[in-house]
């Protein structure tokens, strides 16, 4: 298998939890490490350089929040956190810290594999970074960044300032789930009380324009109560 180089540290208290990630990962050929604790797994980071992080967000020592800020100041390292659904807040405050994305639990083994996939791709991407002219292309979809140009099937379509921006940054963050304060800081600098809504009302016309009946997530996922995420070509 192509993915046994890929080493994934896991921090994570709860054993059963643990235990479950470690057995699905490495039964797929995945190298796998395990830290408890928060700042065992902040010093893992630097000491053996993982390819992702799976972060449970409540640790003994210190919350996964702690662990993100410390990690993010000098690593790109994806972090896919892993929340409780009471803890919905937390989840978007994490994306805005810098996760990649989040998987809620309880969670089966094909979620967990598909979650690390993406991940994975998403650091490879940032590794290409995208060269001066390029265009985005996911199936029938290119957007050309030079001509600020929006085509489906080679017909191109009229967009917006703001749409077109919208799109783009979401191209740019492909396979990563976007929360609503970040798109609308890039966006329009600032959050306003109208700013969610103004987001969505231009989503929803994009959509349309891009063809897709409600709840069609050919392009883009509505990830309800958190944000959107451009999906990957290998999604
Ligand atoms: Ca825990």
């Amino acid at each position: 298998m192509s993915n046994n180089k890929y080493k994934i540290l896991v921090v994570e208290d709860d054993h059963n939890i643990a235990s479950f990630i470690h057995t699905v990962l490495e039964t797929n050929g995945y190298q796998v490490l395990l830290a408890e604790r928060c700042r065992q797994g902040i010093l893992m980071v630097s000491s053996h350089m993982p390819d992702l992080v799976v972060l449970d967000l409540g640790l003994p020592d210190a919350d996964g929040e702690e662990f993100i800020r410390v990690v993010r100041v000098e690593n790109t390292v994806p972090i896919i956190v892993l929340s409780a659904r009471t803890q919905e807040q937390d989840k978007v405050y994490t994306l805005d810290l810098g996760a990649n994305d989040y998987i809620t639990k309880p969670f089966g083994t094909a979620e967990l594999l598909a979650r690390v996939r993406a991940a994975l791709r998403i650091s490879r991407h940032s590794i290409q970074a995208s060269a001066p002219g390029s265009t985005f292309q996911l199936d029938d979809l290119v957007i050309d960044y030079d001509r600020r140009q929006v085509s489906v099937s080679g017909e191109v379509i009229h967009m917006t300032q703001t749409e077109y921006n919208i799109l783009a940054f979401l191209s740019q963050h492909v396979g990563k789930v976007m929360t609503y304060s970040a798109i609308i800081r890039s966006i329009w600098g600032a959050m306003d009380t109208g700013s969610t809504k103004k987001l969505q009302v231009n989503m929803a016309n994009i959509r349309k324009k891009l063809g897709c009946a409600p709840g069609d997530n050919r392009y883009v996922v509505n990830e309800l109560g958190v944000g959107y995420r451009m999906l990957d070509t290998a999604d």
